[in-house]
Order: structure tokens, then sequence, then C-alpha cells
């Protein structure tokens, strides 16, 4: 039976990796693209299990001779997706999921129209940032600068959410993580007429709510404190404000000291 080729994207921080390397351990038989970059591991990453760790150099004569389905130059460092990883899911019969940026979601899905893709959105830009310096004080270090980067750089990033058939955002984690589930089973059942147990009915309806053209309410207030769309009933949310939930440690960063936690 022919794989399904699923894109996820997200402004870097969102928890599109967490997101993933929780469906694969749910569900069997999605294969997941280990893409190639120039940026140096973080934290614990090891090459060839998070990425394949490469030089510039490397990179370029692997672009010269077409090793890539997409690539893409992200924060300064390139990004691409080798097209043996699409061969080897391919002859497998297994499911692939590519966990690429918007430019390099619009070029596969040039080349297959037939690809699946999701956006996640982070609930707003204060939780983002938490993310983003929570993930950085697990890797030993907070980068304001970079997370500031990454932080300036989602709103662009989400303003490509209307490309993709399927809208996640990812507040709590184990719903976000049902709700990519029941896409892929949803899928799978209405492109290759696979059996989805007995939860059929209702992982039908949960995709479904994901679902792009269904998924406006849901939307709006994610849109509106990223200032996409015009807030009309909250005030927009800007990244200095009020403490967020989700802070676990604000000791750390002198402008953090200034925010109490709510939990
Ligand atoms: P991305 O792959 O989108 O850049 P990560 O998966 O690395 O993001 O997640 C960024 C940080 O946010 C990590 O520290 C991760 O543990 C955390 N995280 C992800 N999803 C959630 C969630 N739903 N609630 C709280 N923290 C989350
Ligand atoms: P990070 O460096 O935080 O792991 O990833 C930064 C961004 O690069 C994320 O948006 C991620 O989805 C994207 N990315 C990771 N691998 C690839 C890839 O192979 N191709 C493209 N185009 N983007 C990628």
């Amino acid at each position: 039976m022919a794989g399904i080729l699923f894109i996820i994207s997200a402004p870097s921080g969102s928890g599109q990796s967490t997101l993933v390397s929780e469906l694969r351990k749910q569900i069997s038989g999605v294969d997941f693209a280990i893409s190639w970059t120039t940026r140096p591991p973080r934290g614990s990453e090891a090459n060839g299990r998070e990425y394949n760790f490469t030089s510039r150099d490397e990179f370029q004569r692997m672009l010269d001779e077409g090793v890539f389905l997409e690539h893409a130059e992200v924060f300064g460092n390139y990004y691409g997706t080798a097209r043996e990883s699409l061969e080897e899911a391919r002859a497998a019969g297994h499911d692939l999921v590519l966990d690429i940026d918007v430019q390099g979601a619009a070029q596969v899905r040039a080349k297959m129209l037939e690809a699946v893709s999701i956006f996640v959105l982070p609930p707003n830009p204060r939780v983002l940032r938490t993310r983003l310096r929570n993930r950085s004080r697990a890797e030993g270090v907070v980068n304001e600068e970079e997370v500031y980067r990454r932080l300036n750089a989602a709103r662009m990033e989400i303003e490509n959410y209307r490309e993709y058939g399927y809208i996640l955002v990812n507040d709590v984690l184990d719903r976000a993580v049902a709700q990519l589930e029941a896409i892929v089973l949803a899928e799978r059942f209405y492109r290759n007429g696979e059996v989805i147990a007995y939860r059929s009915r209702r992982v039908l309806e949960v995709a479904a709510a994901c679902l792009q053209s269904n998924s406006q309410e849901r939307l709006k207030p994610v849109l509106e404190a990223f200032g996409i769309l015009e807030s009309t009933d909250q005030q927009q949310l800007s990244f200095d404000e009020d403490p967020d939930p989700e802070d676990s440690e604000q000791e750390d960063s002198g402008e953090d000291n200034e925010e109490s936690n709510d939990d």
C-alpha cells in the first residue's frame, strides 16, 4: 500500500519535534526523514538521530549532485531532505514525516500535490518565548539573541498557515499529540481504506476539526496574539508582557526576574 507523505511545519520552538517524536511512539509504519543541516548539534543531539550534521562545503556538494528533495536556508544555516528518505519509505510502504520549514514545504507541495500538510502553532508569543528559553536552558545556556531571532521570524512563518491542510495549536501537549495521531489515522482511512479500530468515528471527528477550513475559531486568538489578525476583544500580547504559566524557571535571566510564576 502506498505510503502517505506528511509535511509538518511550525515556527521554531512551537513543539514540532516533540510532537513528531511522541507520534512515533504511538503509531507504527511512520518513518521520519532525518534532515541534513549545516548547523552545529544542540544539547544532546546526536549525528544521525535528530539530524545528519555536515559542513557547508559538503552540503553544497550534495546540493550540486541533486541529493535533496528540498532545501532551504533557515536562521543562517542550510537544511535539506535527501530524496533517499522518500525512496526508502516508499520501498517499505511506510508513511513519511518531513519536519521542514515553510520554504521547504512549498517546494515539496509543488512537486507532490498529494502531500498532507500540517502547520503547528504555539498558542501565543509569550508561550513561544518560554519554550525557546526552556529549550535553551535544557541545552545549557539561554541565548537571548537566538531566542528573539526565532520569535521575530515566527510571525512571518505563521502567515503561511493558509498553505497547510491541517492546523494544530500546540497548547496542551497530550491533546496536540492525539490530534496529530488522529490526522495520520484519518488520512490512512480516507486514502488507503485502512481500518481504524473501535475509535474510528472519534478519530475522524478529531481530524476533521483540525482541517484548516474548520480551524478558524482556534486560529483567531493565536493570529490576534501574533498581530496577524487585528484583535477585537483582547489586547495583542507582546513578548514582554505578563508571565507565562509554562515558564518554570525565571531566575536565569534578569528580564525574567520581573515576572512572577502563575503556576
Ligand atoms: P520545535 O521542534 O518546534 O523547534 P521543540 O519540540 O524543540 O520545538 O519544543 C520546544 C520546547 O517546548 C521544548 O523544550 C519542549 O519540551 C517544549 N514543549 C513542546 N510542546 C510543549 C507543550 N505542549 N507544552 C509545554 N512545553 C512544550
Ligand atoms: P532547528 O534548527 O530548530 O532544529 O530547525 C530550524 C527550522 O529548520 C525548523 O523550522 C525546522 O522545521 C526546519 N528544518 C529542519 N529540517 C529541515 C529540512 O530538511 N528542510 C527544511 N526546509 N527545513 C528544515
